[in-house]
């Protein structure tokens, strides 16, 4: 809770000295007072459709009670937003076992730039600490730098990486990687994939080439293709979010670097429109810094 309060502590900073201005010299919330929430919201990165839900609800308690104080508009918010958050089963993966499948394969997506390789680092490190057997596989083989950078990270956490030439087919390595973790007993096999997207059919392609080849050695494979998305990167995270999707069955999300932004809203927006679990968050550098996403703990930080 501690390393999560710190790092939503810039999110939480802007959220409420703008909520403090939206409010500022009224005791009841009217129109004004609702206008101005929409503004903190919808800058605040929640997108402006979770924001008119949310909105809408006040509205309608406003509307209900006839009154309602500025005082008690933080707590309403918060409820608002919880019930919001709960309303989407982000959560399902908090008793997950990993030994439902042996290799459990995550095969991971996301635009170059935003934590990828960060991301699958910091997992592997978590996973060898629960006692696992992982395994990295480095199928973006079109930057030599990705590469070099997932070995880094094998190195460093001590897990095996298995990699091919640069420019060698991506489903390769994914068969590669598979075949080796079956024939090792290994327990976790994560995959990193090119971020391209600039063309939608060749990156639907190409993923589901490597789907298919992943499914040929272990039936049911990938059983998690985690989306990554920047979190600092507001509206864009949400237009990512909506092609990956669209280009295959994303089931969970990582945002990442939620400590360096005022736009942690955007954990809101997403979850509430993509219905997706978000499943982990970034919240610095290190390799301990990511962490299972927790709706109650993130909605306590906020509003704490
Ligand atoms: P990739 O191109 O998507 O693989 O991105 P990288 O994993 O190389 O990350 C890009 C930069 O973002 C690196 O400098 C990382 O240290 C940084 N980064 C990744 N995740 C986080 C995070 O949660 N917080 C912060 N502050 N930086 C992060």
């Amino acid at each position: 809770q501690e390393a999560l309060d710190k790092g939503l502590e810039k999110t939480k900073e802007g959220f409420f000295s703008k909520i403090t201005k939206a409010v500022a010299g009224k005791s009841t919330v009217d129109d004004d007072v609702l206008d101005n929430l929409e503004e903190v919201l919808v800058t605040s990165d929640v997108g402006v459709a979770t924001t008119l839900k949310i909105i809408d609800r006040i509205q309608a308690r406003v509307a209900r009670d006839k009154y309602l104080s500025t005082t008690e508009l933080n707590g309403l918010l918060r409820n608002e937003i919880q019930q919001l958050l709960a309303e989407n089963n982000s959560n399902d993966f908090r008793n997950f076992e990993y030994g439902d499948h042996k290799p459990y394969v995550i095969m991971v997506v996301g635009v170059n730039g935003v934590g990828k390789t960060t991301t699958i680092g910091k997992l592997a490190h978590q996973l060898k600490n629960a006692g696992l057997k992982v395994v990295l596989g480095a199928a973006d083989t079109f930057r030599a730098a990705a590469v070099d950078q997932i070995k880094l990270w094998g190195e460093r956490v001590g897990v095996r990486v298995v990699a091919q030439a640069m420019g060698s087919d991506p489903a390769s390595v994914a068969f590669d990687t598979i075949q080796s973790a079956v024939a090792a007993n290994e327990d976790v096999v994560i995959i990193d994939t090119a971020g391209r997207l600039h063309n939608k059919v060749g990156l639907m392609n190409e993923l589901s080439k490597i789907k298919n080849v992943m499914n040929r050695i272990v039936p049911g494979a990938p059983h998690e293709i985690l989306l990554v998305l920047d979190g600092s990167t507001g509206q864009n995270a949400f237009e990512q979010c909506k092609q990956f999707t669209e280009a295959t069955d994303v089931n969970a999300l990582a945002i990442t670097k939620l400590d360096g932004t005022a736009k942690g809203g955007v954990v809101i927006g997403i979850s509430d429109q993509f219905k997706i679990p978000v499943k982990y968050i970034g919240v610095g550098e290190k390799m301990t810094d990511l962490q299972l996403f927790d709706k109650k703990a993130f909605v306590d930080s906020l509003f704490k």
